[in-house]
């Protein structure tokens, strides 16, 4: 079922990845979803082409979030939400990359779903797979990477640490987001359970935008980049972050 063909009276969300920067890696659907938006509830990193596209008519509410600061708390979105789809509005809730990859789309979700209220997800590409194909850095690669984790460099504010000795492989590309402010932690956890100090990396700022800033180094000197790096960025260790010198196009 799409937004377009609902016919509940109860109004129906679609929640809805932007993708990282670019606004034309927004998704044909979403691109149809948003036109056909009456409420569009919308995040921070969301580019203005993209929010352009919705009716003149359309009602935008912001809910942005910064680091370490909610403009409106969780609940409150959600609440906003419910609301607006029981007024019987066609609502989508618009998020940068894809909503599911550290985006507490789920949470969302959970609380339409325990409402009864109806909704649908449109997938973004999430900033790992953007950046990085705009960086020139294949993800995985038969000669350098195997597998490949997203990793959150939140995880110390919510009190949960991470199980640093499943990540620290060879063979493993490692993606972290919101990590710029956590990278000392990170290195030092990762050479301590055995990543090679001199494992490439590379930090990709305001990735797939205009502005997009590659910086590359060595593992043990990733806190030093980190300095140098504004946010949005993300962190890639392994040594697929080499290849940016070769296959870097945009
Ligand atoms: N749901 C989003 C991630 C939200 S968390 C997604 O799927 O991409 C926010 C973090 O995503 C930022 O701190 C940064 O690490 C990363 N990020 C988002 N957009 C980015 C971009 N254009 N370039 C680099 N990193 C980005």
């Amino acid at each position: 079922m799409t937004a377009l063909t609902s016919s509940s009276q109860q109004g129906f969300v679609s929640l809805v990845g932007a993708g990282p920067g670019d606004p034309d890696l927004l998704t044909v659907k979403g691109y149809r979803v948003i036109q056909a938006a009456d409420v569009v509830v919308y995040d921070r990193l969301v580019s203005q082409q993209i929010l352009a596209l919705a009716s003149e008519q359309a009602e935008m509410i912001y809910v942005g979030k910064k680091l370490d600061y909610h403009c409106v708390p969780q609940d409150q979105i959600n609440q906003i939400l419910v609301e607006k789809a029981r007024e019987g509005k066609n609502v989508v809730r618009l998020k940068g990359g894809d909503s599911f990859i550290f985006g507490r789309g789920g949470e969302e979700l959970e609380t339409l779903a325990e409402q009864g209220i109806s909704f649908e997800v449109v997938p973004g590409i999430t900033a790992a797979a953007g950046a990085t194909a705009y960086a020139g850095i294949p993800l995985t690669h038969r000669d350098h990477a195997q597998s490949v984790q997203f990793i959150t460099g939140h995880v110390q504010k919510d009190g949960r640490e991470i199980e640093w000795s499943s990540l620290a492989q060879p063979n493993n590309t490692l993606v972290f987001y919101m990590g710029l402010k956590q990278s000392g932690h990170i290195t030092e956890q990762l050479i301590a359970n055995g990543l090679d100090a001199n494992t490439p990396c590379a930090i990709i700022e305001n990735g797939t935008r205009s502005e997009q800033r590659v910086f590359q180094g060595a593992l043990s000197d990733l806190a030093n980049l980190a300095q140098q790096a504004i946010s949005p960025a993300l962190i890639v260790v392994g040594s697929v972050t080499q290849l940016h010198h070769k296959l870097k196009w945009f």
